[in-house]
């Protein structure tokens, strides 16, 4: 005769699956709550247990856990999660967990006989595929064509750490880091901060069930560059391919730290769920094309691994460094009472070098300067760059147009003002044609070499 345990802390739900059960021919033994099941399974191996999900103290998932985790429990028994939520996550977390099945309750007898019949296996996972994707995404020609021409960039976040949304904030707006390139037939995004879900509502209103192509670049996966994926609307369509391309984290690769913050702790959908053609893409070399587009892109001064890119288009160049703090500065910092040495200094300015050459002759460049000249003394190896610095490497880097980024959490619409109103002062003592805005949300700038 073979043994069910049903652990449920409804004494109803309990009574009704025992005797269910045990009129099947099944030995079933009952445990008011997960604690003291889990040790009547380790006594009496059953071949089935049957567990409620949302029990006080000794939850569903902890039970599977502890049954999935016991070396000695030999053979595995069954187990099927009962629970009166339904919702995805709770399944897939249920499976993921170590169950076979889920059933929603109210529990059918008959069906719940059924399961049980069947060959062992995951019925659930049988009977709910993931999503069928077909083996060719759909054909986004429509929207190539329909997008690039002439080439723009256009501010969906622009705010660094943490979004800002309130009174104080109302003109460079509270989003954190996203921009829009359209260029030569390609959708680029930089970075998918909190703005991107406004960029997602505009372009599902644009090309409706039109399938739409997105490639997303991230400069680095701190929370303000890849918070706002989530809510990213065309990547729930079945239509749409979205390609994510970003260089390997620190501790653990892109991919995974794409779809961690999308777990169930954090986040109801997880990203396999995603219907979209999803793709993330480790990227190795410095160099690579999007369609016509050449990008560049040149690591960063940037706690953890931060790239800066730069794009090459048909109406001129992009460069977007959201976050970095030039050495130069950071190596003069006082850190100790002894001068730094010659060769740190030569160095850093190496270093530096490097970046003006990057941004060199660029008609766009979007970077870092999150803090003013008193500040940045302040905050010495956080970094960022203060706005001097941003003004001083585009000016030296014959820079068109400067756009000041990754504003400031405590900087209001004030603050930015007058550092706007400072870095033009800067650009006009050195001597410079800089032009410079702060960076504003909902700002396009068209790019058109042959106008200009
Ligand atoms: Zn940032
Ligand atoms: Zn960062």
């Amino acid at each position: 005769m073979k043994t069910a345990l049903v652990i449920d802390d409804d004494p109803i739900v309990l009574t009704v699956i025992a005797r269910t059960l045990e009129d099947a021919g099944w030995r079933v033994l009952t445990a008011d709550d997960g604690d003291k099941g889990v040790e009547l399974a380790v006594a009496e191996r059953p071949d089935v247990i049957v567990s409620d999900l949302l029990m006080p103290r000794f939850n569903g998932y902890q039970v599977c856990r502890a049954i999935r985790s016991n070396q000695t429990f030999l053979p595995q028994p069954r187990i099927v999660v009962i629970s009166s939520s339904n919702y995805a996550a709770d399944r897939t977390n249920s499976i993921e967990a170590g169950a076979d099945d889920f059933l929603l309750k109210p529990i059918k007898p008959a069906e719940l006989l059924h399961i049980l019949e069947l060959e062992g296996g995951t019925t659930f996972i049988r009977k709910t595929p993931a999503f069928s994707k077909g083996p060719t995404p759909p054909d986004t020609t429509y929207f190539r064509r329909a997008i690039g021409t002439p080439p723009s960039v256009r501010f969906w976040g622009v705010r660094g750490s943490i979004a800002t949304p309130g009174d104080s904030t109302l003109k460079y707006g509270g989003n954190t880091t996203c921009i829009e390139v359209r260029a030569d037939g390609e959708l680029i995004v930089l970075d998918a901060g909190t703005g991107i879900r406004n960029l997602g509502r505009k372009l599902a209103g644009e090309f409706k069930d039109k399938p739409i192509e997105v490639s997303i670049l991230i400069s680095h996966t701190h929370w303000d560059h890849i918070q706002g994926f989530p809510f990213f609307i065309p990547a729930y369509s079945p239509h749409n391919q979205i390609r994510i391309k970003g260089y390997e984290g620190a501790r653990v690769g892109l991919q995974s730290v794409l779809t961690s913050q999308m777990e169930s702790p954090y986040f109801p959908v997880s990203m396999q769920q995603m219907p979209g053609y999803l793709k993330v893409e480790e990227l190795k070399e410095m160099q690579f094309n999007i369609g016509k587009v050449k990008v560049t892109a040149a690591f960063m001064n940037h706690p953890g691994i931060c790239v800066g890119y730069r794009l090459e288009t048909s109406g001129g160049s992009i460069a977007f460094l959201p976050d970095n703090e030039p050495h130069s500065r950071l190596r003069m910092a006082p850190v100790t009472d002894s001068a730094q040495s010659y060769e740190v200094l030569a160095y850093a300015q190496k270093q530096d070098e490097k970046l003006i050459d990057f941004i060199r002759d660029c008609d766009v460049v979007i970077m870092d300067s999150q803090y003013d000249g008193v500040e940045y003394k302040s905050h010495i190896g956080w970094g960022h760059t203060c706005v001097d610095d941003a003004v001083a490497l585009s000016s030296i880097a014959r820079v068109k147009k400067l756009f000041l980024f990754h504003h400031d959490p405590d900087h209001d619409d004030a603050k930015i003002d007058s550092m706007q109103e400072w870095a033009r002062e800067l650009a006009a003592i050195h001597g410079s044609s800089l032009e410079v805005d702060a960076a504003r949300e909902g700002v396009e700038v068209v790019l058109d070499r042959a106008r200009a």
